[in-house]
């Protein structure tokens, strides 16, 4: 509507970034959910993220989505244990969700809509794999990827 096509190219670039980081909290939170879903732990207490080999309480740094991940190579800063990959894929995949729904959606309620299912999807689909019920969580995706498709071309 307004400026030039750089400015646009760049504001849009801007929006595209904002909503992958949005995506990218939003996945953090939903394995540390589904995690403690899992472990029949609260999910408000303790409130700070900690490791589950040896307790250690994160510091935000350790506990930034995505990078942290990579800084520490997949491991935790003081035991050393395998953080685990299904924590990065979450994050991710609602990375991923949020900037795709971006891009097609109308209006943000469209955007918010799909943020919740795709949210909700990832806390079922992890607490499973942690409870070690694999082929429900793929079951449910096949459903949904299924549902969405139908939905989409219907
Ligand atoms: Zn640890």
């Amino acid at each position: 509507m307004m400026g030039t096509r750089g400015c646009r190219y760049v504001s849009k670039v801007t929006m595209i970034f904002l909503f992958a980081v949005i995506g990218l909290i939003l996945g953090s939170f939903a394995g540390c959910l589904a995690y403690r879903t899992a472990a029949a732990k609260s999910i408000f207490s303790p409130s700070r993220s900690f490791c589950p080999g040896c307790g250690a309480t994160l510091r935000w740094y350790d506990n930034i989505p995505l990078l942290s991940y990579c800084l520490l190579r997949g491991k935790c800063r003081y035991c050393r244990q395998d953080i685990g990959l299904r924590y990065l894929l979450v994050e991710l995949g609602l990375m991923a969700a949020s900037v795709v729904l971006f891009l097609r959606s109308e209006s943000i309620v469209v955007w918010a809509a799909g943020m919740v299912a795709a949210f909700v999807l990832a806390v079922v689909v992890v607490t499973e794999i942690e409870r070690g019920r694999c082929w429900f969580a793929v079951t449910v995706v096949f459903a949904c990827l299924t549902g969405s498709i139908v939905w989409m071309t219907v």
